[in-house]
């Protein structure tokens, strides 16, 4: 049988075979400065821990383990130090599985508002050295949505260690929680601090972006805490939100859904199994 070769179907598949191509080896170019960059950040952010470190365990073996006194401020430092490190390490497998996507988010009916509680009640030291007061509204009855409540505790938690971290001397962080349409709400974590400038705003939730990249910041950080919350809340196909007037103070927002009755009966019957 003749092979009968339609010239203009061929180039058609050749060319189309060709930009397939390059799409792909852009891709992966797209993919391979990702990845660079990526690593740059990485060693960039544990450079800073580990000399620390290195500085204070050299000093000591060079003689300032003689002073007791210094002895103990110096390991007390290289011990926050590696506290400083084991924090970076869990934000970067945190980070991984969520941009990998595999996270597999654990979904039940809880009560937000003891969450939110909760969080509070973990960082009311951190926020007394600032003289930073903690309100909440809490509404007389509890509210449960459904979500991975593991998870939410740790965007409330980045959110509020931020809006303390950024937040003014004497200052307020206040949370609310409002009924959206339908079976939503959103929480609102407000602070009256530093705030951010609206040319920095939009690049805030990248990995790794901090405002102030300098060396001697005084606040310690990962640039991680804003990618993993927004990670966390997309995964959940919620939305999340900010606001912020520089000098004056921000405003994050994020949307949750309302459990149901019967996944409120559900978590209920499962709390009672527990005890
Ligand atoms: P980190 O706090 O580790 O630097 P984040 O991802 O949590 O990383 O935040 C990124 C940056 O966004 C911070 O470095 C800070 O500059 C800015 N930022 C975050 N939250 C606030 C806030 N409540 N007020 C002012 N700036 C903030």
């Amino acid at each position: 049988q003749p092979i009968t070769t339609d010239m203009s179907t061929l180039t058609k598949e050749i060319e189309k075979f060709a930009k397939d191509k390059k799409l792909q080896i852009e891709t992966l170019k797209v993919r391979e400065e990702y990845r660079k960059e990526f690593m740059g950040n990485v060693s960039h952010e544990l450079k800073t821990p580990l000399f620390t470190i290195q500085g204070y365990l050299l000093t000591l073996l060079d003689g300032a383990m003689d002073d007791k006194n210094i002895r103990k401020k110096y390991l007390q430092r290289a011990a926050k130090g590696v506290d400083r490190l084991i924090y970076i390490v869990k934000d970067l497998d945190m980070i991984s599985k969520l941009e990998v996507g595999n996270l597999i988010l654990e979904q039940e009916a809880f009560d937000i508002v003891e969450l939110i509680q909760s969080v509070f009640e973990l960082f009311e030291m951190k926020a007394n050295k600032k003289n930073i007061v903690l309100t909440f509204d809490i509404p007389y009855e509890p509210i449960y949505v459904y979500a991975d409540k593991e998870r939410i505790q740790q965007c409330v938690a980045n959110l509020v260690v931020n809006s303390i971290k950024y937040g003014k001397m004497d200052g307020t962080t206040e949370i609310s929680i409002e009924n959206l349409i339908k079976n939503k709400i959103i929480i609102r974590v407000t602070d009256n601090g530093e705030g951010i400038e609206q040319s920095n705003i939009r690049r805030l939730f990248e990995r790794f972006y901090r405002v102030d990249k300098s060396g001697n910041r005084k606040e310690g950080g990962s640039g991680l805490g804003l990618s993993i919350v927004k990670h966390i809340i997309e995964a959940h196909k919620e939305k999340i939100y900010v606001e912020s007037v520089f000098g004056v103070g921000s405003e994050f927002s994020f949307t949750l859904e309302k459990a149901a009755e019967d996944q409120i009966l559900e978590a209920e019957e499962m709390y009672d199994d527990e005890i």
